[in-house]
């Protein structure tokens, strides 16, 4: 993956699997990644930390198979704490790629929110736009890919991440992997709850699989 090519902010982080790629108009999978895609808990400062949890590579295979772009929005103020480096994080992402690609599945875009207003890295100590609960993350993936976050789910572990789905247009799945919701940042009704990834993209797919949907574009 590289970067896209539009000046990307300091507080973001961007890796796009096939750079130049649009997908006009497709509803994507927009999905959190701790407690979504990966551990149950603990949080992921090294490559070593980083384990995926069961069924999750073969969740993101399904919606590969039907077309579906895959957008990871994560929350990385662990950089602006000064917890791991951009570098680690890059690193990281390259495992997780790796141990997807062993399943067959692939994520087709990673953004990561890095700014944290209480952080040591002083340009990324800060309230950001791309932090969920905001939803700068999903625009900015709006505009460098074109998918329709009116057509779109966002799946999250985190009341943040319903937050922010909402705050995009999104339709909202909370998991109950994770933090099932239980984080106490926000109070956040999703439109949906499902027990893992899995059941999570049984209902994207289900949204899909309509008359004049993506599938047929594929
Ligand atoms: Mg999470």
């Amino acid at each position: 993956m590289a970067a896209t090519k539009r000046a990307i902010p300091v507080d973001l982080a961007v890796r796009l699997r096939d750079p130049g790629r649009r997908f006009d108009g497709r509803a994507a999978a927009f999905l959190d990644r701790d407690g979504v895609i990966n551990n149950n808990g603990h949080y992921v400062n090294t490559v070593e930390d980083f384990e995926l949890l069961p069924g999750a590579a073969a969740a993101i295979r399904r919606l590969n198979d039907a077309g579906v772009p895959v957008i990871v929005v994560t929350n990385q103020g662990s950089v602006a704490l000064e917890y791991l480096t951009r570098d680690e994080l890059e690193r990281i992402h390259d495992r997780m790629d790796a141990l997807l690609a062993e399943e067959n599945a692939h994520v087709d875009a990673i953004y990561a929110a890095l700014a944290y207003p209480e952080g040591k890295v002083p340009e990324l100590a800060k309230v950001s736009e791309y932090r969920k609960p905001a939803p700068g993350m999903l625009r900015r993936a709006q505009e460098d890919l074109g998918v329709d976050p009116s057509r779109s789910h966002m799946v999250g572990d985190a009341t943040t991440d319903i937050l922010a789905g909402q705050a995009a247009g999104c339709l909202t799945i909370l998991v109950e992997t994770g933090f099932a919701g239980k984080d106490e940042k926000a109070k956040a009704v999703p439109d949906y709850v499902a027990v893992d990834l899995g059941a999570a993209v049984d209902l994207i797919l289900a949204a899909v699989d309509q008359p004049g949907s993506q599938v047929d574009l594929k």
